[in-house]
């Protein structure tokens, strides 16, 4: 998916790990896409950064019949890796390498963007009228993000039952399952599904600090009681996480060792200066770098205007 919300400066977006606190509720912005409700919840202020994930937008739930729900056009991306996660429906994955998946419910989309790639993400024309998930990216540190791209598509991620609920690993490890999906700095991603009436007790890693998404029905974490589509930012130093649900629950839950560089990201790249990001900018217009991306009927995304100056995060 594209970053729908552009801006015409760059935000700066660097580590700002906290240990133990309350939990805290991060501000969201909500935008409207057709039918297609969108809540970006990372980076917002005050919190830019999870472990390396740099990016999350929670879209749905949507039913649809005649338009898609979803039409992103071919557009290019640097420095991150995309991870594309639906709880509901369907979305035809489409980059410049040739690759082409039709992901669902359950499977891992996982782009690394590395040095350059363009991808395009549609609704398919045969398809539930539903729709509903989450578009993440994850940061590449700096050893790694010049790697060349390349692109995974899962039949399916390791779920595992504990009591209480099923854990999904979308990526990296968590509570003894492993996804298949490439790292290149400590990190996690999970699917949290918490049955009715239960409490899961899951394992956290004291090194990593984590962020958490209520996505369906009612939850709450460690104790507090969480708002649907609201981020909550968990911090770093816990060993343990108790989710409860009277209704049951499904949640998302993403983590990692703090990321220790500051990033540069406009639009849908992540680098280190503004030179990096307008030289990236000006190759998408003049049709370079980054390829075509076949099969896929219809306009490329224009580049939006870029003013070339860093914006300064406030929350750090
Ligand atoms: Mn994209």
């Amino acid at each position: 998916m594209s970053n729908l919300l552009p801006t015409t400066e760059a935000e700066e977006c660097g580590p700002a790990p906290r240990l133990l606190s309350p939990i805290e509720p991060l501000p969201d912005r909500t935008v409207q896409l057709g039918a297609l409700e969108v809540h970006r919840v990372l980076p917002v202020r005050g919190r830019r950064l999870i472990g390396p994930w740099c990016f999350f937008d929670r879209f749905g739930p949507v039913t649809f019949r005649q338009d898609k729900a979803m039409d992103v056009g071919p557009h290019p991306h640097i420095g991150l890796q995309t991870v594309t996660w639906l709880l509901d429906g369907e979305v035809v994955h489409k980059d410049s390498l040739g690759s082409e998946c039709l992901v669902r419910a359950g499977q891992l989309s996982l782009m690394t963007a590395g040095r350059g790639i363009a991808h395009a993400e549609e609704t398919p024309g045969d398809n539930s009228g539903k729709l509903d998930g989450a578009q993440l990216w994850v940061a590449l540190p700096e050893h790694s993000r010049s790697v060349a791209p390349q692109y995974l598509c899962t039949p399916e991620q390791p779920a595992r039952d504990h009591r209480g609920g099923v854990v999904t690993t979308i990526l990296g490890e968590f509570a003894g399952a492993a996804s298949a999906g490439v790292q290149f700095s400590p990190g996690v991603g999970a699917d949290i599904a918490v049955r009715a009436g239960e409490t899961m007790n899951l394992p956290l890693d004291p090194a990593f600090e984590y962020g958490a998404l209520l996505a369906r029905g009612d939850a709450q974490a460690l104790r507090v009681p969480l708002q649907r589509n609201t981020l909550y930012y968990l911090g770093a130093g816990r060993s343990e996480l108790d989710l409860s649900s009277r209704e049951g629950a499904r949640l998302l839950l993403i983590g990692g060792a703090p990321f220790g560089e500051t990033v540069l990201m406009w639009w849908n790249f992540v680098a280190r200066t503004a030179e990096e990001i307008a030289a990236a900018r000006q190759a998408w217009e003049r049709g370079e770098q980054f390829g075509d991306v076949p099969r896929y009927n219809g306009p490329r995304t224009p580049a939006p205007r870029f003013l070339g100056r860093p914006i300064p995060s406030p929350g750090r």
